[in-house]
């Protein structure tokens, strides 16, 4: 063994790196990951206020108003993104396909559109 080698503390293994998403919060391939079913990309969680909804404690006199989250997910080895949307902390999570949350979307803007007509 080289001097070089002790002076170092234990190796600990990691996983080759995976090639991130463009939009992975991570983005160097998660080979820190224990195992590679964990090598997982996620995006950056968007939040939207729920207005009418009644506040949340979330912490020691800490309230805040219900939000719903998205955010895009992709498993290692998996060539399909989804957009995993839920409500609140500990709301069910809905998986999008890409065309799916799309759809949405363009629904949900046309329903703004008809409302605010
Ligand atoms: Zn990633």
């Amino acid at each position: 063994m080289s001097a070089a080698s002790t002076e170092h503390e234990p190796s600990v293994v990691t996983l080759p790196a995976i090639e991130c998403a463009p939009w992975c919060l991570d983005g160097h391939g998660h080979p820190d990951a224990p195992f590679p079913e964990d090598q997982v990309c996620r995006g950056e969680t968007v939040q939207v206020p729920l207005t009418r909804a009644p506040l949340v404690e979330v912490g020691t006199d800490e309230w805040e108003r219900e939000q719903l989250h998205f955010y895009l997910l992709r498993h290692a080895g998996a060539h399909m993104t989804t957009v995993e949307m839920y409500r609140g902390d500990l709301g069910e999570t809905v998986s999008l396909t890409v065309d799916e949350a799309q759809a949405l979307g363009e629904a949900l803007l046309e329903a703004a559109r008809r409302a605010r007509a």
